[in-house]
């Protein structure tokens, strides 16, 4: 049987969240739903008062940050606007990893936080730690920017991952029947059979929403090409950092829905997230602070592409300040048009650790690389180019139907172009490109070490 979509909305959700949390991930939702539309003025003011907050909370009970004000010779009483922070040294991975106990807020007990586990570019897992609290503000921020797409509240929701949770528990089961109402396709096994399995699952179900790893939704749309999905989806979510340009026509056109792009780490959760105008992605302000840095550490003017330095406004638990979370990305010049306050990043370039390096020693996004070519040359499907010494990159690459040797070379010059006269280019025609452990694609990849 299958619950009203209104019902779950009205009751169910509200019931489950109240247990789980307290109700405090469906206030927070609510709150920020009515702040979105504040004046940028207003929320700067807001933001400016969470950043002292957090900053105050942190040198005072986390002995890592009471160390690094003194060092920098900085009072955070002082504190009021995020360039007051410029004199902190930027928190790094190896910081986090080495940091231990001293990482930990003291008026937090232990008890109250949750663990988020990350894999970062250097492959060395990295836990980080964040208060509940902190945990449902983060998913009410999540839930708000889900229903920026047109799904709702309350419908269920189809997800696109790799090796998705299966409940076990009759209390898991129950969860999954009456509130999740997830139906999964496991992007780890993909074949007709499953195809043709979740396309039964998704008329039966009707989600509201396609959620899932961009590449994973690319790869759905291309098994789907000419059929779609019925009813189609009210709106689709891409999760993972990189959406293609060429995938995204795909996935839109055969789903006949807008992709709302969503930008964010295990670290920190929501980070950015277009709207209904799908010109750049509003920085979750209310949870976040992003500064984008120039390489001598100077804030990059509106445009301009930098690296991504993030504050937690929300982790009260293992503060993060100023933290590099590797990727790069630039600031959009004017507000979007769509009224919220919340700034907008413009572009998202790439991680930080996968531009490849050219024979000059410059550094070149690779996705904008594969992008170029996709959109250039005909018979490539997919492609993912994998650098592992200065002079020579391979190409991975899904043949379509009119591949030939005309586009072997062209693809050759382009990357010759981009990286240096002399580079050594070995293409792989493969017939998919590999997933990480963790379910997601990365389709540039540098292994030299910086
Ligand atoms: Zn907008």
């Amino acid at each position: 049987m299958r619950l009203p979509d209104r019902f779950v909305a009205a009751c169910v959700e509200p019931a489950w969240d109240l247990r789980e949390t307290g109700g405090r991930r469906l206030a927070a939702w609510r709150e920020l739903q009515r702040r979105q539309w504040d004046a940028p003025a207003a929320v700067e003011v807001r933001r400016r008062a969470a950043l002292a907050a957090i900053v105050r909370h942190a040198a005072a009970t986390t002995p890592f940050h009471a160390g690094r004000f003194a060092a920098a010779g900085l009072d955070p009483l002082a504190v009021r606007d995020i360039a007051d922070l410029a004199r902190l040294p930027v928190l790094t991975k190896d910081d986090l990893r080495a940091g231990g106990e001293a990482l930990f807020s003291r008026a937090v007990p232990r008890g109250e936080l949750v663990a988020a586990k990350t894999g970062g570019s250097t492959g060395v897992a990295l836990q980080i730690w964040c208060d509940r609290a902190g945990v449902e503000r983060r998913a009410g921020a999540a839930l708000l920017a889900d229903t920026w797409s047109g799904w709702r509240i309350g419908q269920p929701v189809a997800a696109a991952w790799g090796n998705p949770p299966v409940p076990r528990t009759a209390r898991q089961r129950l969860r999954a029947w009456a509130r999740e109402r997830i139906l999964f396709l496991d992007t780890m096994r993909i074949d007709a059979a499953a195809i043709a399995a979740f396309a039964a699952g998704w008329t039966r179900l009707r989600p509201g929403l396609l959620f899932g790893h961009a590449h994973s939704l690319f790869i759905l749309a291309e098994a789907l090409e000419g059929r779609g999905l019925a009813p189609p989806p009210r709106g689709i979510v891409a999760t993972s950092m990189m959406l293609l340009r060429p995938e995204r026509e795909v996935i839109e056109r055969v789903f006949g829905v807008p992709v709302t792009n969503r930008y964010g780490c295990e670290e920190l959760g929501l980070i950015a997230c277009e709207c209904e105008r799908h010109g750049g992605m509003h920085l979750s302000a209310e949870t976040v602070w992003v500064e984008v840095l120039r390489d001598d550490g100077s804030p990059c003017a509106p445009g301009e592409d930098g690296r991504l330095v993030v504050t937690d406004l929300v982790n009260r638990g293992q503060p993060l300040l100023r933290y590099e979370v590797g990727d790069r990305g630039a600031l959009a010049p004017d507000p979007c048009p769509c009224g919220r306050g919340w700034p907008l990043l413009a572009t998202l370039t790439g991680r930080l650790a996968d531009f490849l390096l050219a024979l000059d020693g410059s550094r070149v996004a690779g996705i904008s690389l594969i992008e170029n070519t996709l959109t250039r040359l005909p018979g490539i499907r997919q492609l993912q180019l994998v650098q592992a010494e200065r002079g020579a990159v391979v190409a991975n690459l899904v043949p379509a139907a009119s591949w030939s040797e005309v586009t072997a070379r062209a693809l050759a010059a382009a990357l010759r172009d981009a990286l240096g006269a002399g580079l050594r280019v070995e293409i792989r025609t493969v017939e998919r490109i590999a997933q990480e452990p963790s379910g997601k694609y990365r389709f540039s990849i540098c292994r030299v070490p910086s």
